[in-house]
């Protein structure tokens, strides 16, 4: 059975109506376990709902995050925290803060009030007890400055890691878990792909980032859960392991990396 560790399945729903067909694919690539990721504070509830409906219909172990992304950081207001407090408090289904962390690519907002958006939210993940989904892009050294000044106590999982060895080596010595994503399978991801070759076996888990990334093959659809499937089959290969041994290592990964202590038997 796969676990897929970050997926927005709002978005996915608003750019394919029939997302209990796209649970169904899932499940036939034996996916049980998915984390909705947040995109922001605004669709909460709606998110809450969404993943409601879900349990209640299919045997997949579904869960949330809360987060603000760095998107956010010049629009942040004064609110923002206590809403994220309330969040992380009112489903038992929240089981991360995220996704949060450092965007240099698109710039949004200054270099310091991306830095102090991901800080404030890595404090209320420490105050409840929960770890933190890191987004980082084309800022590796002043997440790993970060990180080492303020590593979130209940750990932090790096999402669609996206560097090389040396990078990844920095995070894993801090703490981290590394998660893998259908861009390991681009081309250029050759510093990707050296990191899943040496990674722990018990130091990364996969996802999917879907609608986003779709692999390699898959570009220009839309992504879904189901693809969790062609991320584990590429580490195996590149790990020179069978799939099952990824399935089950990343598996028992995201149970721990997400701290759930009785998930769900799913049947
Ligand atoms: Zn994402």
């Amino acid at each position: 059975m796969f676990a897929d560790t970050h997926c927005h399945l709002r978005c996915i729903e608003q750019n394919n109506t029939d997302i209990d067909g796209i649970i169904e694919n899932a499940m036939e690539k034996k996916v049980s376990f998915v984390i909705d990721i947040s995109t922001g504070l605004d669709d909460f509830l709606t998110r809450c709902d969404l993943v409601k409906r879900l349990s209640c219909m299919f045997p997949v172990d579904f869960y949330l995050s809360a987060g603000i992304p760095p998107y956010f950081a010049q629009k942040r207001t004064s609110r923002d925290m206590d809403v994220l407090r309330e969040q992380c408090c009112a489903d038992p289904r929240v089981v991360a803060v995220g996704e949060c962390g450092l965007d240099y690519h698109h710039g949004y907002g200054t270099k310091d009030e991306q830095k102090s958006l991901f800080a404030d939210q890595i404090g209320v993940a420490d105050d409840i007890g929960l770890p933190v989904v890191v987004h980082s892009r084309d800022a590796d050294d002043d997440l790993v400055g970060l990180l080492e000044r303020r590593m979130p106590r209940c750990g932090a999982i790096i999402h669609c890691f996206s560097s090389g060895p040396e990078v990844a080596c920095r995070l894993l010595d801090l703490g981290c878990t590394l998660s893998f994503a259908g861009n390991i399978t681009y081309k250029r991801a050759e510093g990707v792909r050296e990191t899943a070759r040496m990674v722990q076996s018990d130091r990364y888990v996969i996802e999917t980032d879907s609608p986003y990334l779709p692999p390699e093959g898959r570009r220009g659809t839309t992504n879904e859960p189901a693809n969790v499937a062609i991320v584990a089959s590429f580490i195996a290969d590149i790990r020179g392991v069978c799939v099952e041994a990824v399935a089950q290592e990343t598996m028992e990964n995201a149970k721990r990396a997400f701290r759930l202590k009785s998930p769900r038997k799913s049947s």
